[in-house]
């Protein structure tokens, strides 16, 4: 199995290129040659299987003979080491809970997956890889955990002063050893400007091995696709239509369906949930394709104004317009409903969406019944205890390795948003 540049299918390279490059040379992003149907069998028999199980297969399918059997089983046990819970709230709706990993989103599947894997393509080099990662929040956290002690590779995490909540900073600054985060003064656009410069620069490149944790990277994405396979296992009617929202920002996690459903999951239609950066919805609308500045949201880790997946979307349906709304259909709200999504959410079902899976939710209304309508819970409410009501606000339970990171002491280097003082701090690692 090989993996192909979105900008040039005659571009090839293998999964270790794929990962450790993150990019491909022309700028496009990796996809795997061949995304193949699941036998029946494995359909039939997925509800006497374990995650890590069905997930083996899927694993297996998108990577070949790229990682042998015995080393992606040991990945896998290691990434699915939590569970990802189809919680009901009627009869037909279900919230599928992605946030029970270390860093409380569901980003820990993709952070924890790739860590091992580049882990794995690193072996017996006596050089270390560099992993840079800007974040708005959640990724940075997601990526810290999943990476931390991790032999062979350091970290450096840009976030932007000011703009994270409380337990986002803890999450990003408290770990230590080969996870180093710093403070840029500046916005989110100017920490990933920064990381986008160092992979540009001639002498960052000929001194320092340097790769990407953000979701362009298909060693993410693979992961994403095992928790759509679970939350089929989990569906109690399998007769039923099937449709699936997913709170979207760089659109990694729908380009995962969308792959799940190449590979024969049998969702009828998918829902692209977005708050007001809704770019992609509009594109499902009309046609045209017009990136915007990002706006700044109570959703924040959806406010993304150029997704960077969306490249992938229309790889996977040929860039065809029809193609795509026929299997994905668009959502947003702005600020006000989504908080009245919250309190409807759980007005109805005494239960508590984060303020990204609250949209999802609210975008399944209009879904008629009987069918099964399942919205991705990508976050813990507790990381943005901000946007709630104080009634709200105080019924949410913060998990225990929270609380414990609460009391631990923030390290990070505070930096101007200037290349030159960035530059020199990477090339004085080593
Ligand atoms: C990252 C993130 C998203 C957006 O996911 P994409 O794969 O970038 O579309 C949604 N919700 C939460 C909580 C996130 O952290």
């Amino acid at each position: 199995m090989l993996y192909y540049s979105t900008k040039n299918k005659n571009h090839k390279v293998t999964l270790k290129e794929a990962v450790l490059n993150s990019l491909a040379p022309d700028g496009g992003l990796y996809m795997p040659e061949h995304i193949s149907t699941l036998p029946k069998h494995f359909f039939l028999d997925i509800e006497n299987k374990t995650f890590q199980e069905n997930s083996f297969e899927v694993a297996k399918k998108l990577t070949g003979e790229n990682i042998p059997n015995s080393v992606l089983q040991n990945i896998i046990d290691e990434t699915i080491n939590f569970p990802a819970p189809l919680v009901y709230l009627d009869e037909y709706t279900a919230s599928l809970e992605l946030w029970h990993g270390e860093s409380l989103a569901f980003k820990d599947f993709g952070a924890r997956f790739m860590s091992r894997v580049m882990s794995y393509y690193l072996r017996g080099e006596n050089r270390e890889q560099i992993v840079l990662t800007a974040t708005s929040g959640d990724t940075g956290g997601a990526v810290a955990a999943g990476f931390y002690n991790t032999p062979g590779i350091r970290v450096v995490i840009l976030y932007p002063s000011g703009m994270v909540s409380e337990i986002q900073e803890k999450q990003l600054t408290t770990w230590g050893n080969n996870i180093s985060a710093l403070e840029i003064n500046g916005s989110f656009d100017d920490c990933q400007r920064l990381v986008k410069e160092a992979f540009a620069d001639r002498n960052i490149q000929n001194k320092l091995s340097v790769s990407s944790a953000n979701s362009i990277n298909i060693s993410r994405l693979i992961p994403q696709t095992f928790y759509y396979f679970e939350a089929y296992r989990q569906i109690r009617d399998k007769k039923l239509p099937i449709t699936i929202s997913v709170p979207s920002g760089n659109f990694g996690n729908l380009t995962a369906g969308l792959m799940a459903k190449k590979m024969g999951l049998p969702v009828q239609r998918f829902i692209a949930a977005t708050n007001a950066n809704n770019v992609v919805p509009k594109y499902l609308q009309s046609g045209v394709f017009s990136p915007k500045q990002t706006i700044s949201t109570i959703s924040n880790a959806m406010d993304v104004g150029l997704p960077s997946n969306f490249e992938r979307i229309l790889d996977l349906y040929g860039s065809t317009w029809n193609k795509i709304t026929s299997d994905v259909f668009g959502f947003w709200l702005n600020d006000a409903d989504t908080k009245k999504a919250i309190r409807d959410c759980f007005t109805k079902h005494q239960y508590i969406a984060d303020p990204h899976g609250a949209i999802a939710y609210q975008s399944l209304k209009t879904t008629l019944n009987p069918s099964v309508k399942i919205f991705l819970e990508t976050a813990h409410p507790c990381k943005f205890t901000n946007v709630y009501d104080d009634d709200l606000s105080k019924m949410i339970i913060v998990p225990e390795n929270i609380q414990k990171m609460k009391n631990k002491k923030k390290q990070a280097k505070q930096m101007e948003s200037n290349f030159d003082i960035f530059k020199q701090y990477l090339m004085d690692l080593y």
